[in-house]
């Protein structure tokens, strides 16, 4: 993007956050924060077609915990790009970069600092538009906090012990050599209850899909199941209230789990401390050809795509197919009698070519911090604006006062 062009966005933008927000589609089961807004509402949606019970919200987020990596582009955020292109002019998309749960391990202040702008970056380098998107730092909107605080209230512990994906970020953040290593006794209660936290996050704007990786499929049936709990006890005594918040859908790309090279049998992940486990998406060409060449695979020198048997090789596989939007299997026929040099010969090319723009268009934004900052104040914004009137009818039916 040229300078006069990042200044015509921002500008643009800068117009665009100074007017009040029209957020409707997060507004599935049409409930209000007051009488008089809602009798609003009743009236334009009797004059405005039939749009709001079909639109969809869609809320993702991702930590600050180092540069993103080949799993999170196409287990995630290739896909938020997507379904960004795709949705309809009623959807509202919000994608945010969500520092408090980056805490739940030790962090270094300066790198989370950077990290949490250069995020910003990324999101903008793999193509959301801020114009589309509502893109935000959770942790710039307090309401995300609250809303956990009384999601804790109604979570049950042995409900939350059933959650282990914190073995995984335990594991890796420690250098373990698998998660048999770390128990109870390392785990700290953020790490404990940050699922309670994620679903928080998605609650807050009445999400009904939530584009993840494979490893949040238990996140995402707790908020569901949250859902429903705080649509009970808020709808208590009054049923119009029992449908507050719509069940949340997960929904995942078909490489929903990316490897890691170095240990298939764990994914990639931003928060393992070996460099070599994973892509970055700013790897430059020659790390990129070295990390898949020196990429585990088996000692078995045909390739086949037996994901259970074989994960390495089928790892290649897997993000060779994504690379084409194919599937691996057949990608695998193309490779009978061929050996694990030709496939990483190809592997490469297709990273090297998927991670050539994203890599330039971040070199690029990063250098603009102030556009960067305006963005995420108007995601912020905006972002305030939904959570806010979902607050005030939460507090209001559990019986905590209004915020003066
Ligand atoms: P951390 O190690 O700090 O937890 P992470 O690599 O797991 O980092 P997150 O920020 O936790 O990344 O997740 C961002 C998104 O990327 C989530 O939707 C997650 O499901 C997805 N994701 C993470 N790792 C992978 C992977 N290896 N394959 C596919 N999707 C992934
Ligand atoms: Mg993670």
């Amino acid at each position: 993007m040229s300078s006069a062009s990042l200044r015509r966005v921002a500008g643009a933008c800068r117009v665009r956050c100074g007017l009040p927000c029209q957020l409707g589609g997060a507004r599935y089961y049409g409930t209000g924060p007051s009488q008089a807004e809602a009798r609003d509402e009743d009236t334009a949606s009797r004059n405005a077609p039939n749009v709001h019970a079909r639109s969809r919200t869609y809320f993702s987020g991702i930590q600050p915990t180092g540069v993103p990596h080949l799993g999170n582009y196409l287990g995630a955020l290739r896909n938020w790009v997507k379904l960004q292109r795709e949705a309809k002019p009623n959807d509202t998309l919000y994608f945010s970069v969500v520092g408090w749960h980056a805490l739940t391990l030790p962090q270094d202040r300066n790198a989370l600092l950077k990290a949490q702008t250069d995020m910003v970056a990324l999101l903008l380098a793999v193509g959301l538009d801020p114009e589309r998107s509502i893109i935000f730092h959770q942790n710039q909107n307090p309401d995300h906090l609250e809303l956990a605080w009384y999601l804790n209230c109604i979570t049950p512990v042995g409900k939350l012990r059933r959650m282990t994906t914190w073995k995984g970020r335990l594991a890796d953040a420690r250098n373990a050599n698998d998660e048999s290593e770390v128990d109870d006794s390392l785990l700290n209660t953020g790490l404990f209850t940050y699922p309670v936290l994620q679903a928080a996050d998605i609650l807050l704007y009445k999400a009904t899909h939530v584009p993840v990786g494979e490893d949040q499929q238990q996140h995402i049936e707790l908020s569901r199941d949250l859902a429903d709990s705080l649509n009970r006890q808020l709808g208590a005594h009054n049923k119009e209230f029992r449908r507050t918040f719509p069940l949340p859908e997960a929904v995942y790309t078909p490489s929903k789990r990316i490897l890691s090279l170095r240990d298939p049998s764990s994914k990639m992940s931003k928060s393992s401390p070996f460099e070599q486990s994973r892509i970055l998406l700013t790897d430059k060409p020659e790390a990129i050809k070295s990390k898949i060449r020196k990429a585990v695979t088996d000692s078995n020198s045909e390739i086949a795509y037996d994901p259970i048997n074989r994960p390495g090789t089928a790892n290649l596989l897997t993000i060779l197919a994504a690379c084409e939007d194919a599937q691996p299997e057949q990608v695998a026929e193309r490779y009978a009698g061929k050996d694990h040099g030709i496939l990483k010969a190809d592997v490469i090319d297709a990273i090297l070519e998927l991670l050539r723009r994203p890599r330039e268009e971040y070199e690029r934004l990063i250098q603009a911090r102030d556009y960067l900052d305006r963005i995420v104040e108007g995601g912020l914004f905006k972002a305030r604006s939904a959570s806010g009137k979902v607050m005030r009818t939460v507090r209001d039916r559990l019986g905590m006062l209004a915020i003066p």
